[in-house]
């Protein structure tokens, strides 16, 4: 069992309280992970005072010295990758090809941001009789960094790694429910040779997410999870400091009359139940034209009902545990509130009858309507509702019809009406014959409506990088 510490003015260290936190299997209740500190207002108080007196001296550190830095983690990362992808199995739930995938996604990012570090330019500018105009892109200075669960290495590597390339000190606090895979990347990043003050580890529940948010010396927050608590966390930063928020989705599949119905079920059921449908870009709407609907909707159920669903260290498994007792039991509200609401049970519905981990079957529910909480509402399980079309404008106003805008697909042969879908589609991400899960490292990524801040964008493009970087203008 591991005894997980907070890292604050360069030292592990327990909470000030004494108060921990225990993480378990989700897949194996009786399997203790470890007890990690349970942070307090008074952790991260301790956690930011010491990064604002570090920040100067990270921000003077040349961009060669942060590039290799960040290279050093990586080679860390990937020089463990085999017990790092056990780790987070075993502490997240998610099958070993999930977590394999991340492990190996992680060093990449991090080599990405690299670049970034070394990318940094700024503008000149004519004014005449002024003499010479130039700006610079300057450190913001202190980042928190709230993240989410449910990619614990990859979703804070594209948080931490642009963060430290443009020389910003960072707080981070993990989720509680993947605290040692927080522990990890700043293991990694240490040992790649970050200065120990530029970074603190701030290990608990909201409270020390919160405390971060609220703190004035924090310039920057960057967020990924749910909308409520985004929304909550903009409203604590305000708008003389800077948030960048990714939130929830309720991500649409249109298929259209000319679709492969094969093709278009093997991706539905790849972005609904792959990562046991808790990816935030997870399909968890189809909306069928009439024409393919029926069909289209027997080769899902066929195809959901061949998931093997088990603990995702297994071989052969194709869906793990949820993440927590939290998780499936908001499954299980969903199944009834959908049976409720008088849509069609037509799959799945239940957990496993498990006396060790929190297990649902893959739910297909038909006959949804665009008033149903299933179908407005993100659940963030295995539950997937099918809506009827009656063509390709209706189902676009369906695909359209809710608060969230994440990422959107459309299956059909039709280059014009997907370029038309790409075009009419209110969502962040547009995939025409992908999975609605899924992305490319080096392009930008973000949603639309509630699903995002709108000013910047994660991961890559030309606004990512500005998120962490002050512009000055200086007059010669
Ligand atoms: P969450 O409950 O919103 O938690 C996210 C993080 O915020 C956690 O570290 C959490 O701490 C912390 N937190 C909770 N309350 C807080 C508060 N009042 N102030 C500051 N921080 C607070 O989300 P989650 O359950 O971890 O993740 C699932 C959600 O994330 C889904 O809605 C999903 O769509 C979204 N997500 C979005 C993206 C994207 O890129 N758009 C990617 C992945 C996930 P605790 O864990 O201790 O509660």
């Amino acid at each position: 069992m591991i005894e997980g510490l907070n890292f604050i003015d360069g030292q592990w260290v327990p909470s000030s309280s004494g108060e921990v936190f225990e993480r378990r299997n989700p897949a194996d209740h009786h399997d203790v992970i470890g007890v990690f500190p349970d942070s307090t207002e008074a952790d991260v108080d301790a956690a930011v005072g010491a990064l604002a007196k570090a920040a100067p001296q990270w921000a003077a550190t040349p961009p060669e010295r942060r590039a290799a830095i960040l290279e050093g983690a990586a080679a860390h990362l990937e020089a463990r990758a085999a017990e790092l992808v056990a780790e987070l199995v075993r502490e997240e739930g998610k099958t070993r090809a999930e977590a394999t995938m991340e492990v190996g996604r992680t060093p990449m990012n991090l080599r990405f941001y690299a670049g970034e570090a070394l990318r940094t330019t700024g503008s000149t500018y004519p004014a005449p009789g002024e003499g010479l105009v130039i700006t610079l892109r300057e450190p913001v200075g202190i980042v928190g960094a709230i993240t989410p669960w449910n990619f614990p290495l990859n979703i804070p590597s594209r948080k931490l790694g642009p963060a430290l390339a443009a020389g910003n000190v960072v707080v981070f606090k993990p989720s509680e429910l993947t605290p040692l895979m927080g522990q990890r990347l700043v293991e990694a990043l240490l040992a790649g040779g970050l200065p120990a003050g530029a970074v603190a580890l701030v290990q608990g529940s909201g409270r020390a997410g919160a405390a971060i948010a609220a703190d004035e010396r924090v310039d920057a927050v960057t967020f990924t999870g749910s909308t409520g608590v985004g929304r909550a966390i903009h409203a604590a930063v305000g708008p003389s400091r800077r948030s960048q928020l990714e939130m929830g989705g309720k991500n649409p599949v249109v298929v259209l009359d000319d679709a492969d119905v094969d093709k278009a079920a093997a991706l539905i059921v790849k972005g609904a139940f792959g990562l046991s449908g808790q990816a935030c870009t997870g399909t968890s709407r189809v909306i069928a034209v009439d024409a393919v609907h029926d069909r289209l909707l027997d080769r899902v159920v066929e195809l959901a009902g061949e998931i093997t669903v088990g603990p995702g260290a297994d071989p052969g498994v194709g869906m793990g545990a949820l993440a927590s007792a939290g998780q499936l039991a908001k499954f299980l509200e969903y199944v009834q509130i959908g049976r409720d609401e008088g849509a069609e049970l037509v799959c799945g519905g239940t957990s496993l009858d498990s006396e060790n981990g929190y297990f649902a079957v893959p739910t297909v529910f038909a006959g949804g309507s665009p008033d149903m909480r299933v179908v407005t509402e993100e659940v963030f399980g295995p539950l997937l509702v099918f809506l009827r079309a009656a063509g390709f404008d209706e189902a676009v106003a369906l695909a359209n019809d809710t608060e969230f805008g994440l990422s959107a697909g459309i299956v059909t042969n039709d280059v014009t009406r997907a370029l038309a879908f790409a075009g009419r589609s209110e969502s962040g991400l547009v995939k025409i014959n992908q999975p609605t899960t899924g992305m490319s490292m080096n392009a930008p990524f973000g949603g639309y409506k509630a699903s995002s801040t709108q000013t910047h964008k994660e991961q890559a493009g030309d606004s990512m990088m500005q998120f962490y970087q002050a512009e000055k203008t200086v007059y010669l």
